[in-house]
């Protein structure tokens, strides 16, 4: 669509180019340039020296270019670039243009969607949108302002409750580092137990082997020696019964015979009881243990995540901006707070309750002059309970804040009108003091202070403030 010149291109070869109407010289000449990340002029390219801050302009200059912009009429504030480097320089990258259209100012605000547009967003996606007004007019007073300091609230709130939640998660990642080193010792103690029990269970066996082979062995050697003994007898009397039948006579070699015949019986009848007799040997049943170990002994033990709810510390404001804490009211030295059904409870600086004040219905906003007389409100009807302690109600349908300024007058903010009434304590006829065209649009609450200036702020769901 345009055509970057070569000098134009970075580094990286990547075209980074955004289109700049020129402010001065040729009006009609559109330049394209480089944007700059706050090296180089955003008009010539020399080297920054400072940050013109005209809405219209926002641009990197050079020493000639910012004197230039410093004469014009009315004179440009150009900011030098020591104070533009104590803020993050994506802050100055920020285009004042449209992204969807290039060539348009972000010049309107819309408070249904909490977004700068420009003309042609306005014209394509935000036609019904309520309410949309100046970015000017939304910004101003934003110094100053409620949400200004609500967001700052928030970003201390968030910090003092993400460093908190840092410590606590820097705590459990200490525990997790111990619940490691004791688990895996817990595992090697049990490991030894296991080995010393093994060694014991050897030593038993061992023993146990050693006894009955012993007992074995004592048997079978009683055995062998007993037939020793008559393998023996029997060689030596069949060579005496060979000699003696030679040269003995026959009455003394039957008398031989009968003696060895004797001997011989019993004899066999020992070989006989021998061989009856078993042969004891030593047989081993390994433990079931050994060929279902891995069944057996399936591990030693189990590790598991869990996942536990932490009591975190808690954020003060929702992610809508508003104070949780709500049905408080202060003025000149007392604090009144709903803290019952119906009830409000007027309390010193001290924390001491002075009064209790019944009311005719739930409170769900309220606030206080500094006459010390009490507004209320629960969403369709205002009632005032006076210093005196009577009550009456103030005629106004669909309230959804209340506020009181320091001259006892009463704002309230009507969330189906988009209007913000103003009710004159000395009896003057009420008022409208702002509209949807004010950018009202469905306001929650209201409240008043008085710093440099005295100023009515309204709050809505889009977190948009305003002053009176
Ligand atoms: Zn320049
Ligand atoms: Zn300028
Ligand atoms: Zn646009
Ligand atoms: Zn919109």
């Amino acid at each position: 669509m345009f055509d970057v010149p070569e000098s134009k291109r970075n580094v990286l070869g990547k075209v980074e180019a955004t289109v700049t109407v020129s402010l001065y010289g040729n009006e009609t000449e559109h330049k394209v340039i480089k944007k700059s990340d706050g090296e180089y002029c955003e008009s010539c390219e020399n080297e920054a020296q400072s940050w013109c801050r005209n809405f219209e302009c926002r641009l990197f200059l050079c020493k000639t270019c910012s004197k230039s912009h410093k004469t014009m009429l009315p004179p440009h504030t150009v900011l030098p670039m020591a104070t533009i480097r104590q803020v993050s320089s994506s802050f100055f990258k920020m285009s004042k243009n449209c992204k969807q259209h290039p060539f348009e100012s972000l010049v309107l605000f819309c408070g249904q969607h909490d977004k700068m547009i420009c003309d042609s967003c306005q014209l394509e996606s935000h036609q019904n949108c309520k309410p949309i007004i100046s970015s000017i007019k939304a910004a101003n007073g934003v110094k100053d302002g409620t949400a200004m300091s609500c967001l700052e609230i928030r970003m201390n709130d968030l910090n003092q409750v993400s460093e908190k939640m840092l410590s606590q998660i820097e705590e459990k990642q200490k525990t997790l580092k111990e619940s490691q080193n004791k688990f895996k010792n817990r595992v090697s103690e049990f490991k030894h137990k296991l080995v010393d029990r093994l060694n014991k269970l050897e030593a038993d066996i061992h023993t146990d082997i050693d006894s009955k082979y012993e007992q074995c062995n004592e048997t079978l050697t009683t055995k062998r020696t007993s037939l020793h003994a008559s393998a023996t007898s029997m060689t030596s009397w069949k060579s005496d019964l060979k000699s003696l039948k030679q040269n003995t006579s026959e009455i003394h070699l039957f008398q031989s015979v009968k003696f060895i015949e004797r001997e011989t019986n019993e004899t066999e009848s020992e070989i006989r009881k021998l061989q009856k007799e078993p042969f004891p040997t030593i047989t081993f049943l390994p433990s079931v243990l050994e060929s279902k170990m891995d069944k057996m002994l399936l591990d030693l033990g189990t590790i598991n995540i869990e996942n536990l709810s932490v009591p975190m510390p808690e954020l003060n404001i929702d992610q809508e901006g508003q104070y949780l804490v709500s049905g408080i009211a202060s003025a000149k030295q007392y604090i009144w707070i709903k803290n019952q059904r119906r009830t409000l409870i007027k309390v010193d600086i001290n924390g001491t309750i002075q009064s209790t004040i019944k009311t005719t219905f739930d409170p769900l906003d309220i606030c206080a002059n500094k006459e010390g007389d009490v507004y209320y409100t629960n969403g369709e009807k205002v009632h005032v309970v006076t210093l005196d302690g009577k009550e009456r109600e103030i005629n106004k349908k669909g309230i959804e804040g209340i506020a009181v300024d320091d001259r006892g007058d009463v704002y309230v903010a009507e969330k189906t009108s988009n209007n913000i009434h103003k009710l004159f304590n000395n009896n003057q006829k009420p008022g409208i003091v702002m509209i949807v065209d004010d950018g009202v649009y469905r306001p929650i609450s209201l409240s008043f202070k008085k710093r440099n200036k005295r100023t009515v702020s309204f709050k809505q769901r889009s977190c948009v403030y305003q002053h009176l």
